[in-house]
């Protein structure tokens, strides 16, 4: 707060009475001293000299990047942090382009991999730059861009094709090779209609997609699909051409990679074109390049589950489809005093019974979260301040957790501190359930006191459903009157719980909780000779 403050302050923080300049890497490099810092973050330079005390990772770490590009060290530490808005008044201008990268640039679109523009590629992408010809002959009316006869042998071969896939007669790669930007491999997308429909298919090439693996957002005449695939988001985002009803369905064929994404149609009339490409329109993009992507959510309910902890019920916009896989993260994003805040958030499911009882549906719109509410923390007295039917706005999920990591699972560890249960919420649901082979369960769970312990009574009554679960409190602030474990994570409680059913038992650890909890805990199950691919953490 104390920086939004200063922000506001109207006092020069470039030192350039508000000038934008151009800076070349010769002049990026001179600013490199504690009192005179420059740092660049994709193709943008801040001079971060007033911001270094107020800095949460301390004035080192943020030295490491002093006079130079430091957008892939920001990437690893904090990625979804609000950079622009945190720090629009120190900006200082952008880098200057050098010609000479532009063959560089030129190399890596061969790739068919977007990276958006910095120091390493000189040049900010314009749509013009990534749509081949062939999906241009898809979206605009062919008249304008191509031969009339062109077209309509086009628009005779996607419709032939369309009829005959659908009848289960052509081989897919008939037409999507045609449609593809590069390459065999590259996933590409194609679309046809009925009097009242227009279906949107997506051929990823890959057969581990899932309803996770899709996000499609609906603003206006605005149509945007992520598709997950592997370390990369194939993006499909095109201006519709005609008007379409706010809801849609999603299904995907997961023999064959292929998603459909059925749009209906405002007015039975027959599109003659599916839309205009917009940004990285038919991209493949690692996913450690793209922006999160942020759409407005509604709060629902809130309601209290400890005496600072609330559960938070937000609904996703009816033109949405997202799922947030199990053991991921959102981001939530509010304004606060005019800089965009933006803090990571666990989903879990409503209570742990209630989805035991009822699966997810998959076009399920509410996402519920367990937020402690800190009096003194900057974004969360702000969140537990919206009012019901209030919205914030959500980001597309990100985590390195993997359901592969449950297969053949037999023996399951779970050591939560505080609100780091969350991701465990998910987690236990989905073992008790899809785990054939699991044997036991076993939750240890920190906290300070008694009542800082989030769904204890759920907690108790599952595992005296499910035998295989047991549960393990452990406060680190008793009152006299607990007589359960007590202290920090420790050599002590971990070799007594940890214990394998069998020898060569498949196990799989999971930790989550305050950093120094999660460090110490990491070193310890090193001690206790679990492997790496055993254990999972989970952080930013
Ligand atoms: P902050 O402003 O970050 O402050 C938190 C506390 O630290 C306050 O008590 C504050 O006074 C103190 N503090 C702040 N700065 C300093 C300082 N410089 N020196 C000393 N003390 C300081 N939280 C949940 O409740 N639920 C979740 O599901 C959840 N999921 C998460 C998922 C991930 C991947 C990660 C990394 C974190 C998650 N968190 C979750 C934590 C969450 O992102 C926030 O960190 C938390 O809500 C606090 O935010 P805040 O802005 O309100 O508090
Ligand atoms: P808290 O302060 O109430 O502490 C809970 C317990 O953590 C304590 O009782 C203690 O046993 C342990 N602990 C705390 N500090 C410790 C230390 N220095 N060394 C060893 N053990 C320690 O916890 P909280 O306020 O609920 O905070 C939860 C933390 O979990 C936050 O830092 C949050 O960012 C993190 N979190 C991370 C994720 C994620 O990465 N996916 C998800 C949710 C929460």
């Amino acid at each position: 707060m104390d920086w939004i403050r200063l922000t506001k302050s109207g006092k020069d923080l470039t030192g350039l009475k508000g000038r934008l300049i151009e800076v070349t890497e010769e002049e990026l490099k001179k600013h490199n001293k504690k009192d005179d810092c420059w740092i660049c973050i994709r193709g943008f330079v801040y001079n971060v000299s007033p911001y270094m005390e107020y800095h949460p990772g301390g004035e080192d770490e943020l030295m490491r990047a002093a006079g130079s590009d430091g957008t892939e060290l920001f990437d690893q530490v904090h990625r979804w942090v609000n950079y622009e808005s945190m720090l629009k008044e120190c900006l200082v201008g952008r880098m200057a382009v050098k010609p000479a990268v532009l063959k560089d640039y030129r190399e890596e679109e061969k790739k068919v991999l977007n990276v958006k523009g910095g120091i390493k590629y000189g040049i900010q992408h314009s749509t013009s730059d990534v749509f081949s010809p062939v999906t241009s002959c898809n979206l605009d009316p062919g008249p304008y861009k191509i031969g009339t006869h062109l077209h309509i042998y086009i628009f005779s071969c996607l419709f032939l094709w369309a009829y005959l896939s659908l009848c289960g007669m052509l081989p897919k790669s008939q037409v999507t090779d045609t449609l593809a930007k590069e390459g065999p491999n590259y996933p590409s997308y194609d679309w046809f209609q009925t009097d009242s429909l227009v279906t949107i298919a997506i051929y990823t090439k890959q057969k581990d997609i899932n309803l996770d693996s899709i996000i499609v957002d609906r603003q206006d005449d605005s149509f945007r699909a992520e598709t997950i695939i592997k370390d990369c988001l194939y993006l499909i985002h095109i201006g519709l051409s005609r008007e379409v009803q706010e809801d849609f369905s999603v299904r995907v064929i997961e023999s064959v990679g292929k998603i459909e994404i059925v749009l209906k149609k405002k007015e039975n009339t027959s599109w003659n074109f599916l839309g205009h490409p917009l940004e990285n329109h038919h991209s493949l993009i690692p996913r450690k390049d793209t922006g999160l992507y942020y759409r407005k959510c509604q709060l629902i309910s809130k309601e209290d589950v400890t005496h600072d902890t609330r559960l938070f019920c937000l609904m996703l916009p009816p033109s949405t489809h997202l799922q947030v896989p199990i053991g991921q993260h959102v981001y939530l994003k509010l304004s606060i005093t005019g800089t965009e805040i933006v803090k990571p958030y666990t989903p879990v499911s409503g209570s742990l019974f209630s989805e035991f009882k009822e699966p997810v549906l998959p076009n399920n719109k509410y996402i519920y979260f367990l937020i402690k509410i800190y009096p003194t923390g900057l974004f969360t007295p702000e969140l537990d301040r919206l009012q019901i039917g209030d919205f914030v706005s959500m980001s597309s999920p990100e985590g390195t957790f993997k359901i592969s990591e449950f297969q053949e699972l037999e023996d399951l560890f779970l050591l939560a501190a505080g609100t780091g249960f969350t991701p465990m919420v998910k987690i236990l649901n989905y073992a008790l359930t899809d785990i054939p082979t699991l044997r036991k369960v076993k939750l240890m769970f920190f906290n300070k006191t008694e009542d800082d312990i989030i769904w204890r009574s759920q907690l108790e009554k599952l595992a005296f459903k499910d035998k295989r679960l047991d549960v393990e409190f452990v406060l680190s602030a008793p009152t006299s009157e607990w007589n359960g474990k007590q202290g920090h994570i420790s050599p002590a409680l971990l070799s007594e719980f940890l214990k394998r059913n069998l020898d060569k038992s498949r196990v799989l650890v999971c930790i989550c909780g305050p950093v120094p909890f999660t460090e110490q805990g990491i070193r310890l199950l090193h001690d206790l000779n679990f492997s790496k691919n055993e254990i999972h953490s989970f952080t930013a």
